[in-house]
């Protein structure tokens, strides 16, 4: 009946859609996902950077990507937070106009190494 692509297909338009998505490079993406770190705007992995979400005007780590809305990438080292704050990169990656609280981020970077906060979730995952 009606064509939806430019190629003939005798099975219909939908297997075109499914070549299309496999050869997208999707694969290839998810990967070797990357983030520009809003700091000291370098590239890096994702898993080495630390994920910052907004909760009421306040920026809070988000270390296990699991907090909903907008994300920005940091460097978890104090020197990138500053230069996020010097250059105001975190309200403008979460498209905010006032400044916002960075003390929760603060806290989190500063805390020694190996002194991890308690998971709460691990007895949920044990039982599982
Ligand atoms: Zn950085």
């Amino acid at each position: 009946m009606a064509h939806y692509c430019t190629g003939v297909t005798p099975q219909g338009p939908r297997r075109c859609v499914e070549v299309d998505l496999k050869a997208s490079g999707r694969t290839h993406a998810q990967a070797f996902p990357e983030r520009t770190c809003v700091g000291c705007r370098t590239r890096a992995a994702k898993g080495d950077l630390l994920r910052i979400a907004v909760i009421e005007g306040e920026c809070v780590p988000d270390p296990r990507g699991t907090l909903p809305g907008r994300g920005a990438y940091l460097h978890p080292a104090p020197a990138c937070l500053d230069l996020a704050v010097r250059r105001r990169a975190l309200p403008r990656a979460f498209r905010e106009r006032g400044p916002l609280g960075t003390d929760a981020v603060r806290a989190f970077l500063g805390r020694p190494a190996g002194e991890a906060p308690p998971r709460a979730s691990r007895g949920e995952q044990a039982q599982r």
